[in-house]
């Protein structure tokens, strides 16, 4: 997962492509970047960690320019190192890019690249979709690009380039600064746009046109290729034929609640998850007296269905928001110590009372033993679960971070179940053999059916019901998991 942000102005705007950022920073901590097309050169900096933490106002000196990029990786292909920070830019014609999302044919991409004596310098997924584009570009001709050749060069260069992705690049096209901005046909990762004056602003989620106070124009829809400059009217080109699957996955956890995406309030669709996710228990007959989400994700689909199931909600976890990431943490009792140190319960909120705590998901499972173990120690009576999402049962290839079937803790506990998503019988199983492991009183997830309910247009729901979209090659499937267990030091026991 990954946040990008382009901006097209008539003024200098680095400052607004950080600003962008940091209203992404929760798509990715590991390291930042911003690119601009400057007058005589393209200016790169990049750093790892936090956007507030990296850059300095000595930065921003260095980037001039009415043109830019920034980026916050999360890394799904390669490590988290300064190399594979976005965005990435080539010589010939100079243009910058950077994207979401996840290319599943790196290797014959690079093979391709390599038969033109082109050379990788990183392990990051878009350069070499970079240096194709470039390449085409190039071979039309060797100067004055039209927006013709970008959006010939682009379908060229989607021709070779396998995956989920929307992404944004800027170069001089016709003699002017121009703002590129590309959506793949799934639109399986999301992308909008929207307008400040004479400017346009492009961007991963509609929140970082909030804080700059960009007018909402809408999403670039699914196989659309924006052309952008400051002052001009916007050009819609639909390179592909639109076959939308957005990740449902964006609104379960992903996106932050006050995203608009896809035409869609993520805050209203999870609260209308919440509201699906009490129908199940509801139907299981289970008793509690309190509704308490596990912050911050679970809130508007906990607040929905302690109100369905006429319960009272309250806060029983305070996050400490200063703390590191756990998984970095070499050993178990470490990763336990972070964990407390993230999640303080509140003792009064659990002691004597039968809990029906709210989660968003489980993928690994690592932390909710403990996490269990905590509200038990707080003198909970009783301990029900409650996911407002279904299992987690496949792989995902299209840049989210659970890319390998043996991490995931659900389809460890139903190794057999390999196709499709779980009928009643499967589902009533899993969630007995996930209770009995975790020690819990019961455990809920959300069908499969209730989260088809919350949308009212097609989605990806790969990872639920093993359905893709665009389904990788035995070929790519196999880099994709051998280069994640390369890089991953994670441990899977849950
Ligand atoms: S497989 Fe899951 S996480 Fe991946 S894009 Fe589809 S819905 Fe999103």
């Amino acid at each position: 997962m990954c946040g990008f942000v382009g901006i097209v102005s008539t003024r200098e705007c680095a400052g607004d492509v950080l600003l962008a950022l940091q209203a992404l920073q929760h798509r990715g901590q590991d390291s930042a970047g911003v690119g601009m097309l400057a007058p005589g050169h393209f200016p790169l900096v990049k750093h790892l960690g936090l956007v507030s933490q990296g850059f300095s106002a000595e930065d921003l000196r260095l980037l001039p320019g009415r043109v830019g990029l920034g980026h916050v990786r999360y890394p799904t292909v390669g490590k988290g190192l300064i190399g594979d920070t976005q965005p990435f830019f080539y010589r010939q014609p100079g243009v910058l890019m950077a994207h979401n999302g996840n290319f599943m044919n790196v290797p014959a991409m690079h093979e391709e690249l390599l038969g033109d004596s082109i050379h990788l310098l990183s392990r990051c997924d878009v350069e070499p979709v970079l240096c194709l584009f470039a390449r085409e570009l190039m071979r039309r001709r060797r100067r004055e690009h039209s927006v013709d050749d970008a959006l010939q060069a682009m379908r060229l260069c989607f021709e070779k380039a396998r995956g989920a992705y929307s992404l944004v690049a800027c170069l001089r096209l016709e003699g002017k600064e121009t703002l590129l901005a590309l959506r793949g046909p799934y639109g399986i990762r999301p992308a909008v746009w929207g307008s400040r004056g004479a400017d346009f602003v492009v961007a991963s989620e509609s929140v970082a046109l909030d804080l700059l106070g960009a007018r909402r124009q809408g999403d670039v829809e699914p196989g659309e290729m924006l052309v952008l400059r400051a002052g001009e009217e916007p050009q819609r080109h639909q390179v592909w034929d639109a076959r939308p699957a957005p990740c449902v996955f964006e609104y379960i956890y992903f996106a932050r609640p006050d995203s608009i995406m896809n035409g869609e309030s993520v805050y209203t669709v999870r609260r209308a998850l919440g509201e699906y996710l009490a129908k199940a228990v509801r139907a299981k007959g289970i008793q509690a007296d309190v509704v308490i989400p596990i912050p911050d994700t679970s809130r508007p689909a906990a607040g929905a269905l302690a109100e369905a199931l006429q319960l009272p909600y309250r806060e029983g976890f305070i996050k400490n928001r200063y703390t590191g990431r756990t998984f970095i943490m070499a050993s178990t009792s470490e990763r336990q110590n972070a964990l407390k140190m993230k999640l303080n319960p509140i003792r009064s909120e659990f002691a004597g009372r039968r809990v029906l705590v709210v989660d968003d998901s489980i993928v690994r499972g690592t932390t909710l033993n403990h996490t269990i173990q905590l509200i038990r120690e707080q003198g909970a009576t009783q301990v029900h679960l409650a996911i407002y999402s279904p299992p987690v049962m496949y792989p995902c290839y299209y840049g989210i971070d659970m890319s390998t079937r043996e991490e995931l803790a659900a389809a460890r506990l139903l190794p057999d179940h390999t196709q499709g998503p779980l009928n009643k019988e499967q589902l009533r199983e899993l969630e007995g053999r996930f209770a009995a492991r975790l020690g819990l009183d019961s455990l809920t997830y959300l069908p499969i059916a209730g989260l088809r309910a919350a949308f009212d247009h097609p989605q990806c729901a790969a990872c639920f019901d093993g359905v893709y979209p665009l389904p990788p090659t035995d070929q790519e499937r196999a880099w994709i998991e051998e280069d994640r267990r390369a890089c991953d030091q994670r441990e899977l026991r849950f």
